[in-house]
């Protein structure tokens, strides 16, 4: 086979560009092989909320997001300095509504639970407001609320725009990006993957990388026993105000609400394992956002409606990611299956997958995300 490459990756979302670039600034050849145009899909139709994990979690997974999190200021500017292209990103707080009694105990609990850490200007990380404070600190909310719980590190990236800039940041650092160009099957030398094939000619590398989200059980039909990966269909709707009508992510279990700087605010999202592949929007979909967004902050009702779009989030059976060597199938690793988090988890995925080549310890023990897990 021509076409040779140190490394193929599969799979130009967020966490395949993130990679591809990763390993191309440490001295590999990669070469990236995406279907369609790289960042369309669940990256692009993301909202791009970096929300920090539950302060009651701290397994392996949880270390590995808030690690994940923790690079993230760096890696916005790193891609922008590369790229030209800013992917805005704002540590803009979050305030997760509580609705409930049994919610102010919750939030309670999360403040005792983080209790011995602090945001760098010494403020604490989460706080629960009351109702009085909150009418002085967000009228623009609902008043039938029992309090807040504010996340003070939450932060929002506008998601399109790192995908632009890791388009970018990619291109610098050299990567080969072949799009409208599906990967159709492995290349194998007995049971070991020496490359891909597209539907007109076979590239060889040492490693193949399949970073293809929704779409990870159909290169190859046997990988679904190891890694079973199913799309999980989320709507979103598009608002316009004149002005930006409010600075933190608003929450409320899977809910939220997203306020850019130029007045465009996210309300999402849907979660629809059952609608299969299909990205479109419904009127069910629609009206249960635009209900919920002008419930929570009522003056939104006087916002204009862009539009709406639907994505795909790589769903797995225990919803955690499938990162590493896959078993039995030497020359393939995985990195896929971020399922709601893989703008959250991409740069530590890289970070990751580039330990793993090296044969190095990672310093987050991922036996969790393992291809093949029971
Ligand atoms: C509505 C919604 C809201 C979300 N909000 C957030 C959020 O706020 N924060 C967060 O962290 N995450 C969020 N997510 C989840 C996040 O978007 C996903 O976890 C992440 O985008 C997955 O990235 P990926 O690169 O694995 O997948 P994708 O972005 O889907 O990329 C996979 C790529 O592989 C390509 N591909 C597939 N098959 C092949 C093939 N055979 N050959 C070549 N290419 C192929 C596809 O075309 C696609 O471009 C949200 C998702 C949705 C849908």
């Amino acid at each position: 086979m021509s076409n040779n490459s140190d490394v193929i990756i599969v799979g130009g979302g967020v966490v395949g560009l993130t990679i591809a670039r990763h390993l191309s600034l440490s001295g590999r050849k990669v070469s990236l092989f995406e279907k369609g145009a790289c960042g369309q899909e669940a990256s692009w139709a993301g909202a791009g909320v970096l929300t920090p994990t539950n302060p009651h979690r701290q397994d392996a997974l949880h270390q590995f997001r808030d690690h994940s999190l923790k690079l993230y200021a760096h890696f916005c500017v790193a891609v922008q300095e590369e790229s030209g292209i800013d992917p805005a990103y704002e540590l803009c707080g979050e305030l997760g509504l509580l609705l409930t009694e049994n919610d102010v105990r919750i939030a309670e609990a999360d403040v005792r639970a983080v209790a011995d850490q602090s945001m760098p200007d010494g403020k604490s990380v989460i706080e629960v407001l009351t109702p009085e404070s909150l009418r002085d600190l967000a009228p623009w909310l609902t008043t039938e609320l029992f309090g807040a719980r504010l996340k003070r590190s939450t932060a929002q990236i506008r998601n399109p725009r790192l995908m632009a800039a890791l388009y970018g940041a990619c291109e610098k650092a050299k990567v080969t990006i072949h799009e409208g160009t599906p990967v159709v099957e492995f290349v194998m030398e007995g049971d070991h993957v020496v490359g891909v094939r597209t539907d007109k000619e076979r590239f060889s590398s040492e490693v193949v990388v399949l970073c293809t989200g929704a779409w990870s059980s159909q290169i190859d039909k046997r990988l679904a026993s190891l890694m079973p990966v199913h799309p999980v269909k989320g709507q979103i709707v598009l608002l316009k105000m004149d002005e930006r009508p409010f600075g933190p992510v608003v929450s409320r279990g899977k809910q939220y609400l997203v306020a850019r700087q130029d007045g465009h605010v996210l309300s999402g999202s849907t979660e629809e394992p059952e609608a299969g592949f299909s990205k479109r929007s419904s009127a069910a979909g629609v009206s249960q956002l635009m209900t919920r967004a002008m419930a929570y902050v009522p003056g939104l009702s006087q916002a204009s409606v862009v539009g709406s779009w639907a994505g795909l989030r790589p769903g797995t059976p225990d919803d955690r990611p499938y990162i590493g060597p896959v078993p039995g199938w030497p020359g393939l690793m995985a990195a896929t299956g971020h399922y709601r988090s893989g703008l959250i988890l991409a740069p530590a995925t890289a970070e990751a997958v580039l330990a793993m080549l090296d044969g190095q310890t990672y310093a987050i023990d991922l036996t969790v995300c393992q291809p093949g897990r029971a």
